[in-house]
């Protein structure tokens, strides 16, 4: 038979905020174990939990960063479960009444189109400790850590719209795309700042109801999250060709072999409402200036770069893609560089170089306005692309300026006419059959002259110069 997948996702995202959830201790990765934290975040009886003010500010800017509805009244729910990693026995997260509802994003589907996935709801929860197994002489021991204990998450819960794990995929750089421009959490996958779960189950093609689902956690990477859920389809396509059930649990994707496994069957417990953290009540006017405090968003910026600076739609999209990227691009163009030629040389030389470099744009030793001072000089014709090309793979590897580093390779471009008449002149002697072919209209042969002249200047001739001499000489013969 054949299946369709439906897909949802569940997607926790740490915020960025001083303090956890709850409490005043550091949100912040430390080597030391158990080095922050208090009474209330490692849940001692009694201990009195403070919803911290930036933690609800930067989960209600992420949730309109992703077109969520956000709602009049929020509150928290105790997650009822008891593990290692929860000694209280519950989570502090929303259940009845998350933060928002009603979101959506928009993706590029396997066809090329446009596709809206939808969001179901956003709610805030509090992480919870991290178990560490170990082994002491012949005994196997788990210790538990409690510095990530009720770090701020907002988990991002999806309606089943997705298809495939391009869909599934595209989403999460979506969503990553959106909450960087927000500034609201870093979002990355292999540091664990965002975690998916992927709830895959099938159908016949056709039919609107849909088998068991399946969920998917401990994907550390986009990627992953796509291998696991192709697997996943061929393994449930597989067990239903056999007439097999599929049941419903939680496997782990094994990065390794590239398999899911067994994991445990899904355990769901009671969430009842918490009595200790008082409701969250946000008016309208609350919730439109936090909407004001949104920076310009990627659709908005693509839309500006457009109109602003004549890019074109491939152009504009691909500047404002990622915030820094989107960043650098302006601090060229407004240090003097001409748009278009800036976004160009951004798409066809810096990106992959500086993906070769292994460097991020937001780290890169190349800062933008070093960068500008090597594309003025190519604008001015100081140097010439193939000049400007050499300069930037030495610039990531020094501190040096453009120019220092053109003046120390002698790669200043030749200019001097005189000069480079008596190149071409040269050249011409030596090719009587191209000046021939010229003569008689074949364009290709300018190239070829102009070329062998680039050859003799040692590649330092200026070619749009060389083009202009060339025509004189040809005019005057
Ligand atoms: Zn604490």
């Amino acid at each position: 038979m054949s299946y369709e997948a439906v897909i949802g996702l569940e997607i926790h995202v740490q915020l960025n905020c001083p303090t956890k959830l709850f409490c005043n201790c550091a949100n912040a990765a430390t080597e030391q174990a158990n080095s922050h934290i208090c009474p209330i975040c490692i849940w001692l009886p009694g201990a009195v939990p403070q919803l911290s003010e930036s933690a609800l500010k930067q989960a209600a800017l992420t949730c309109l960063a992703l077109n969520c509805e956000i709602q009049d009244e929020s509150a928290f729910d105790q997650k009822v479960y008891y593990y290692p990693d929860l000694p209280k026995g519950f989570q502090l997260s929303q259940h009845h009444k998350p933060l928002s509802r009603n979101g959506w994003l928009d993706i590029t589907g396997e066809d090329g189109k446009s596709k809206r996935l939808r969001i179901h709801h956003i709610h805030m929860e509090e992480d919870v400790a991290k178990l560490v197994h170990e082994t002491e002489g012949q005994a196997r021991i788990s210790l538990v850590d409690f510095n990530r204990a009720g770090a701020p998450l907002v988990e991002v819960v999806t309606e089943p719209d997705m298809r495939c794990p391009h869909d599934a995929m595209a989403f999460l750089r979506a969503v990553r795309t959106q909450i960087r421009y927000a500034g609201t959490a870093e979002c990355s996958m292999e540091s664990g700042t965002m975690r998916c779960d992927a709830n895959i189950s099938l159908r016949p093609v056709g039919s609107e109801a849909f088998f068991t689902k399946v969920e998917v956690k401990n994907m550390n990477s986009v990627k992953a999250v796509g291998n696991a859920i192709a697997f996943e389809i061929e393994r449930q396509s597989k067990l239903l060709d056999d007439g097999q059930p599929v049941t419903m649990h939680t496997r782990l994707w094994d990065p390794e072999k590239n398999i899911t496994t067994y994991m445990r069957d899904k355990f769901a417990g009671p969430c009842v409402p918490d009595p200790s953290v008082p409701s969250i009540r946000l008016s309208k006017i609350q919730i439109n200036a936090l909407a004001e405090r949104l920076p310009e968003m990627p659709s908005q910026k693509q839309a500006r770069f457009a109109d602003q600076f004549g890019l074109t739609e491939e152009e504009a999209a691909q500047m404002s893609a990622e915030r820094d990227l989107a960043d650098y691009f302006e601090v060229l163009v407004n240090a003097g560089i001409t748009p278009r030629p800036a976004a160009q040389w951004m798409a066809g030389r810096f990106l992959p170089a500086l993906k070769e470099q292994h460097q991020e744009i937001a780290s890169t030793s190349l800062t933008p306005d070093r960068a500008a001072e090597l594309l003025s000089m190519l604008e001015k014709e100081v140097i010439n692309a193939k000049q400007a090309r050499k300069i930037l793979l030495l610039m990531f590897t020094s501190d040096k300026s453009a120019a220092a580093i053109a003046d120390e390779k002698g790669f200043k471009q030749l200019t001097d006419p005189a000069a480079m008449t008596a190149i071409l002149e040269q050249v011409m002697a030596d090719q009587p059959d191209a000046v021939a072919n010229l003569r008689s209209g074949k364009k290709q042969a300018a190239s070829f002259l102009i070329g062998q002249a680039m050859q003799q200047s040692r590649g330092k001739a200026n070619p749009k110069l060389l083009a202009d001499l060339l025509e004189n000489l040809m005019g005057d013969n």
